[in-house]
C-alpha cells in the first residue's frame, strides 16, 4: 500500500507495510520518530520506535538517516502526537539503501540554483514532488479534455524536413560525421548522403502535420517534444519542451478562443479539484518566500486565489490594435518607462504583454488580429489586407502561454504568402495540396505545456516545472 493510502486507512492496529525515503529522524534512546515519503503524497508517515524494542537492533536504527530507504512494517495506530492522524507502531525494518552526511537533500531549504545542480536528486524534495505530482495530473487532464470531447491524439513526427514554420531556430538531425561530411562538386554538404536524403530537423512545432489530421479527422491534438535552438536564456523558454496543439476543422477564430479558453480554465480547475495538498504546499512555500521581499513586489494574490481568479473569469478578448491604442495612453508609455517603443506594427514584448494583463485587465487576455508582418505565413489574412486571425493568450506572470490562429485556407492566398516570406513551395507541397483538394476553414493552437505548469505551481523559472531541463549549455542528467 502506498503511503496515500495508508494515511485515510481508520487505525485499529492493523499490520501495515511502509515503503520509501526517510525524510527526517528525531527522537532518542526512548522513542525514534522516522518520517518516510514514498511520492505518492506530499504528506510523510511518521514510524515511531520504542526504545525497548528489541526486534530493531541499534545498528539498523542508526543506519536509518535522512535519504534512507526503508520499508517499515508494524501496527497502524492513532497518532499520538499532532500533526498527523495516523502513524506506524514499527516491529520490523529493513534498509534497503542507507545515505550517509553528504545525501544533499537534507531538510532544509535549498536554492533553486543548488537543486538544478542535484536534478537527479530534486525528485525526492517535497516541492519537486508536488511539481511533478501537478505536471502528471495537468497531463492527464489535458488528455482527459480532448478525448470527452471527441479529440484525436496525433503523433505528429519529432524529426522534420520541413523549417517552413519559422518558430525558432532548429536542430539539426544527421548521421553524419560533422567533422568530415560529404561535399557536392561545388562544395557543399550533400544532404543526399545523409540518412534521410535530406536536411532533417527536431521539429519546433506539430502543427502542420496536425492541420493534415484535422482536414480529415476533424479535431485533433497533438502532445509532444518540441525543440528550439534559441539561444535566449529566459525564464520561460526551453530548448526542448512539450507543446500541446489541438486542431479543428470547421473552427474559426471566435470557436479558436472560445475552445483555449474552456481548455484551460478546464486543466486548472482539474489541478485545483485534484492537486490541492500539493497546491496548498506551494502556496505556502511561495508565502514564505515572499516574507523576505519589500511589500511591492509581492504576488497581489496568494496562488490558490490567482488559480480561482482564472478559472472564475472570462479572458478578455480585445484585437492588436485596441491593444496599442491602451498601451499608447498607458502611464508607463507616456512617462518613457517601457523599456521598448510601442506603435502600431510592433512584436508586443514581454513588458507591454504583462502591462495588460496585469495593470491594464487584471485577467487573462486574448490578443488578435495581429500585423501579418510580425506573424506565420499560415494565418489567415483579414478582409483588410493588414492583419491576420492570429490569437495569442496571455496570462499573469507568464506573458503568451498560448499562440494560435484561424489558418488561410485559401490555396492561391497561402500560396502567394508562402513565396512573399521566402519559402520555397515545393518544400511543403503537401501542406498546399490540403488547400486543393476539399480545403475547409480549420483553426488552431499551441500552448505550452510548461508555461502552464509554471503558472499552476507558481513557480518563477520553467527549468523547476521540466523533470530534467535542456538550455543552452545545459544537458547533463
Ligand atoms: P515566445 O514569444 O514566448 O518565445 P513564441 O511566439 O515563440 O513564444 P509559439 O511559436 O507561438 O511561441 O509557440 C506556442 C507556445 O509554445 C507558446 O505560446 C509558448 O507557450 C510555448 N513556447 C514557445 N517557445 C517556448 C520555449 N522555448 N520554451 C517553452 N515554451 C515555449
Ligand atoms: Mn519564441
Amino acid at each position: 500500500m502506498q503511503i496515500k493510502e495508508i494515511l485515510t486507512q481508520t487505525p485499529a492496529e492493523q499490520e501495515v507495510t511502509v515503503k520509501g525515503w526517510v525524510r527526517t529522524k528525531r527522537g532518542q534512546a526512548a522513542v525514534t520518530f522516522i518520517a518516510i515519503n514514498d511520492g505518492s503524497t506530499i504528506h510523510n508517515i511518521q514510524a515511531v520506535v520504542e526504545g525497548d524494542n528489541n526486534q530493531i537492533n541499534e545498528d539498523t536504527l542508526r543506519s536509518i538517516t535522512t535519504g534512507a530507504c526503508v520499508a517499515v512494517t508494524g501496527k497502524l495506530i492513532a497518532s499520538q502526537g499532532s500533526g498527523q492522524a495516523v502513524e506506524v507502531k514499527a516491529e520490523k525494518i529493513e534498509v534497503y539503501g542507507s545515505a550517509d552526511e553528504t545525501f544533499p537533500m537534507q531538510p532544509k531549504r535549498h536554492s533553486m540554483e543548488f537543486l538544478r545542480e542535484k536534478a537527479h536528486l530534486r525528485f525526492r524534495t517535497n516541492t519537486f514532488g508536488a511539481i511533478f505530482r501537478i505536471r502528471h495530473n495537468l497531463a492527464f487532464a489535458i488528455n482527459k479534455y480532448f478525448n470527452d470531447k471527441g479529440f484525436f491524439y496525433l503523433h505528429t513526427p519529432i524529426i522534420t524536413a520541413s523549417d517552413a514554420e519559422g518558430a525558432g531556430e532548429m536542430f539539426h538531425v544527421t548521421t553524419f560525421d560533422i567533422k568530415n561530411p560529404p561535399k557536392t562538386e561545388d562544395g557543399q554538404i550533400d544532404y543526399k548522403e545523409d540518412f534521410f536524403g535530406r536536411e532533417t530537423s527536431l521539429t519546433v512545432s506539430g502543427q502542420l502535420e496536425g492541420e493534415l489530421g484535422a482536414l480529415a479527422l476533424s479535431k485533433i491534438y497533438t502532445f509532444g517534444p518540441t525543440f528550439r535552438a534559441e539561444n535566449s536564456n529566459t525564464t520561460r523558454h526551453l530548448a526542448e519542451f512539450w507543446m500541446i496543439e489541438p486542431e479543428v476543422a470547421f473552427y474559426e477564430l471566435e470557436d479558436n478562443m472560445a475552445l483555449a479558453e474552456d481548455f484551460v480554465q478546464y486543466v486548472i480547475k482539474y489541478a485545483l479539484e485534484n492537486c490541492a495538498d500539493d497546491l496548498a504546499f506551494l502556496e505556502k512555500r511561495l508565502l514564505d518566500e515572499e516574507k523576505n521581499k519589500p511589500q511591492n513586489e509581492r504576488s497581489e494574490m496568494a496562488l490558490l486565489e490567482k488559480l480561482r481568479f482564472v478559472v472564475d473569469n472570462q479572458f478578455e478578448r480585445l484585437t492588436y490594435t485596441e491593444a496599442i491604442e491602451i498601451l499608447l495612453k498607458s502611464k508607463p508609455h507616456k512617462e518613457k518607462k517601457f523599456q521598448y517603443p510601442v506603435e502600431w506594427g510592433i512584436d508586443l514584448q514581454s513588458e507591454h504583454e504583462r502591462y495588460l494583463v496585469e495593470k491594464h485587465f487584471k485577467k487573462p487576455v486574448i490578443l488578435t488580429n495581429y500585423p501579418r508582418e510580425i506573424k506565420a505565413f499560415y494565418m489567415k489574412q483579414d478582409a483588410d489586407g493588414k492583419t491576420v486571425r492570429a490569437m495569442d493568450v496571455l496570462f499573469p506572470g507568464i506573458g503568451e502561454i498560448i499562440g494560435g490562429s484561424q489558418r488561410e485556407d485559401d490555396y492561391e492566398k497561402l500560396l502567394t504568402r508562402v513565396k512573399e516570406v521566402g519559402i520555397d513551395p515545393e518544400n511543403i507541397w503537401w501542406y498546399l495540396e490540403t488547400r486543393k483538394f476539399g480545403s475547409a476553414p480549420h483553426s488552431g493552437f499551441g500552448l505550452g505545456f510548461e508555461r502552464l505548469v509554471l503558472f499552476v505551481t507558481g513557480m518563477t523559472n520553467i527549468r523547476d516545472v521540466i523533470p530534467f531541463p535542456r538550455t543552452p549549455k545545459s544537458a547533463e542528467f
